[in-house]
């Protein structure tokens, strides 16, 4: 970073002012109370709910749309399911040969990996069923700091540790009322942008949000290590392992019954935490709860085999990903039909490309896509039916179960995200919602801001 741009970063935390956030520690003269419980007013153009994987594109998008901009996440960084969630292989941007989403997220991708000397794979080489070839390897934990980086750059303002209690529509703004740790504070926005996974904001707001009785599993992102694998038994630990769950001590789904897939892989992204759900503290407690209680007997029962003894975990991402939760009620849903038929819509805002990808208690089995097809994402389905001034991006798009398990994936929560910033943004210039908006100066504005759009 330059100094400049470290000098505009300070200032602006400056502008949040750090002694109101830390009345004792900020002050020398002595000791001082914590001053109670008074709510701060704060106005803003844009706020964004959520500072995950759409919510820091949308909020960058509106920020260099000359928005003021906060994100409200209630987490310690940003990323989302990338960061916090230890899900660092954002897919898919190429589609057959072509680049299909850029913008902002592709930026911050590529430049995450130059920082880290890594290299990006060969898009010219079709890998057909092969799709996780085209995932980008990333430094999650330096794609956090770039993130935060480039949000203070364009000016978005960070609330961390924060989440909305009230939101109210009135006299033609909203008013979100979130609580944080030591903080109470009114948000009176021009426009809300729900990018919290789970519709959260849509909910709190009024709006219709639809969830399916049974929900994909979630993952705990863990690694282990301090084992040979070629030197082990597999047919020994096999047979080992289903005495295991015979007893219940191990539970079949846990690691998609397959040991040998989370001995080969060293843990990498195969457990599975049934009915994984984030969406309210205490389902996100037991969901977390789950994960790590699952690792740690599958620890101690690893620990008993031969060639297995000094098995050890190397990292463990401090939340359980989760994959599905509650959706929005959209104007429009995306239909799996229009998914794999690669419908072009006159809305269409950006593309979305992914094979269905629907886990169960017994993994997933991709179902690809016809050659040469590229979904799209459609205004409407970023919507909820009956709102103003709002709008949402990221994996709680409106949209069947089907469609929504390819949707979900990361670039294209990233297109959506800058799609949804920008019509924030162009909304709160003309002042209005973005179905107002023609569709025709959302696409140039974005276009200008280096996204592909259909
Ligand atoms: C285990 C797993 C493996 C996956 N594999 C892949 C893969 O290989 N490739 C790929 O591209 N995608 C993959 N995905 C999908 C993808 O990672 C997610 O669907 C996507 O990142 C979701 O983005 P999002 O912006 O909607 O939500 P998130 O990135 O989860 O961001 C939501 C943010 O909102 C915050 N938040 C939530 N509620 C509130 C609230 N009430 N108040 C304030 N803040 C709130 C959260 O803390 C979080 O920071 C995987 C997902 C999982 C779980």
């Amino acid at each position: 970073m330059t100094k400049i741009a470290r000098r505009k970063i300070l200032k602006i935390l400056g502008g949040i002012s750090l002694g109101s956030f830390f009345p004792v520690i900020g002050h020398s003269a002595g000791l001082k109370e914590m001053s109670g419980n008074g709510i701060k007013t704060v106005n803003t153009d844009v706020l964004v709910v959520g500072g995950g994987t759409a919510g820091v594109i949308a909020a960058i998008q509106a920020a260099r749309a000359g928005c003021s901009t906060i994100i409200v996440e209630n987490g310690s960084q940003l990323g989302g399911t990338i960061t916090t969630g230890g899900v660092g292989f954002p897919g898919l941007f190429h589609a057959w040969g072509k680049q299909i989403i850029g913008g902002i997220g592709w930026e911050l991708v590529t430049e995450t990996v130059d920082l880290n000397d890594d290299i990006l794979p060969d898009f010219s080489i079709p890998f057909g069923k092969n799709h996780p070839q085209h995932q980008v390897r990333i430094n999650r934990y330096l794609y956090a700091l770039l993130a935060e980086e480039k949000c203070l750059e364009s000016g978005v303002q960070l609330r961390y540790y924060e989440t909305p209690v009230d939101v109210q529509f009135k006299g033609n703004r909203w008013i979100v009322h979130t609580i944080g740790k030591g903080t109470q504070t009114r948000i009176i926005a021009d426009q809300l942008v729900d990018c919290t996974g789970n519709a959260s904001l849509t909910s709190l707001a009024g709006f219709n949000v639809l969830k399916e009785e049974e929900i994909q599993p979630g993952s705990l992102i863990f690694r282990i290590g301090g084992y040979d694998l070629k030197s082990l038994d597999m047919e020994m630990i096999r047979k080992r392992y289903d005495e295991e769950v015979k007893k219940g001590r191990l539970i079949r789904e846990d690691f998609r019954n397959n040991i040998e897939g989370l001995l080969r892989s060293a843990g990498d992204n195969i457990q599975h935490v049934m009915g994984a759900d984030s969406t309210t503290s205490e389902t996100n407690t037991l969901t977390n709860i789950k994960g790590r209680s699952s690792l740690l007997n599958t620890l101690r029962f690893l620990r008993e085999l031969p060639g297995c003894e000094n098995i050890k975990i190397v990292s463990m991402q401090p939340e359980t990903g989760v994959r599905e939760t509650y959706r929005i009620d959209g104007v429009y849903k995306i239909t799996r039909e229009d998914y794999v038929s690669g419908k072009i819509f006159d809305d269409s805002v950006c593309y979305s490309f992914y094979p269905i990808d629907l886990h169960d208690k017994d993994g997933v089995v991709p179902d690809h896509l016809r050659d040469g097809i590229v979904p799209t994402v459609p205004l409407r389905a970023l919507i909820p039916k009956n709102s103003r001034n709002f709008i949402v991006a990221g994996r709680c798009v409106s949209s069947d179960r089907m469609a929504n398990s390819a949707l979900r994936v990361q670039a294209s929560c990233m297109a959506m995200g800058q799609a949804a910033g920008a019509s924030a943004a162009l909304s709160n210039k003309l002042n209005t919602t973005p179905l107002n908006i023609p569709i025709g100066s959302i696409k140039s504005f974005l276009k200008e801001h280096k996204a592909i759009v259909p």
